[in-house]
């Protein structure tokens, strides 16, 4: 039986009278790649907000470990990394470990020493992401896609059941994207956490989700991503609701 991570039941949603949601039902089950993707605008940063409990619906009901949203407390299993935009200016004076520390304090309260238990898992969380050789740098001073690793592991440093990432490759180049993405991948596969992804980058992202849904308003699509991927260009702009062109990135 499958194991619901996620699960959103009639959801609709709008702000004022704009509506923005109507009538979305979805369900994540452990060990999912899920790729969120849609037009601007189809609400997918409201329904993530939703889910993460930072704003209500009009109604519906949303489900975290098959509690109703309410009722559950375990925010630490939770992980969540947002757009690029929010990363590190140059000089900013924290190292990498410092900040991936910071994703202990949720579950320990600020600490000023960690112990050593604490020590070995953020050293343990820099290294699932690679990050290693950069621990003691200053993260102002690493690329945008080696910041967005040492976020994943400040996110994996409480071991999350679900990481939600939205539009974590903006701005990061294409070579690395697809490091970024095998990353993601080995997590999926190897550690069996569950993944929530929304982006505008369908082509390479099919390569690596196992479903995909299209949001637009309501869902216009939820199926295994060689579905998706099946889909002819008309279909795509039919859901889009104006013209898409699919660049499609081939893997040797
Ligand atoms: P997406 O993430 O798919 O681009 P959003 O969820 O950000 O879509 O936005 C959905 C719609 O809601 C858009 O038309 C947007 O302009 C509108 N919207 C988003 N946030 C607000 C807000 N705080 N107040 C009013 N309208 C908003």
């Amino acid at each position: 039986m499958p194991e619901s991570i996620i699960r959103l039941e009639n959801i609709n949603f709008a702000y004022d009278s704009k509506v923005v949601l109507k009538n979305v039902n979805l369900e994540i089950n452990r060990g999912t790649f899920m790729g969120l993707v849609g037009p601007n605008g189809g609400g997918k940063t409201t329904i993530i907000k939703i889910l993460l409990g930072l704003i209500e619906p009009d109604s519906g009901k949303v489900f975290i470990n098959n509690q109703p949203i309410n009722k559950f407390k375990d925010w630490n299993k939770i992980g969540f990394v947002s757009q690029k935009a929010n990363t590190f200016n140059k000089g900013f004076p924290a190292t990498v470990f410092e900040v991936v520390s910071m994703g202990l304090t949720a579950k320990l309260g600020y600490l000023k020493f960690l112990n050593k238990k604490a020590k070995q898992q953020v050293l343990h969380a820099i290294n699932q992401v690679g990050m290693s050789e950069y621990a003691y740098r200053n993260i102002g001073d690493l690329s945008g896609g080696q910041q967005q690793r040492v976020f994943i592991a400040r996110a994996l440093v409480s071991e999350p059941d679900i990481l939600i990432l939205d539009e974590p490759t903006v701005g990061i180049d294409f070579k690395n994207v697809e490091r970024f993405y095998e990353l993601l991948h080995k997590l999926n596969t190897e550690q069996n956490i569950t993944m929530l992804l929304i982006t505008h980058d369908t082509g390479a992202m099919t390569n690596y989700a196992t479903n995909i849904v299209c949001l637009n308003q309501t869902l216009h699509f939820h199926g295994r991503s060689e579905e998706y991927s099946a889909l002819s260009t008309e279909d795509l702009s039919r859901i889009y609701g104006h013209p898409v062109q699919v660049i499609v990135h081939d893997h040797d």
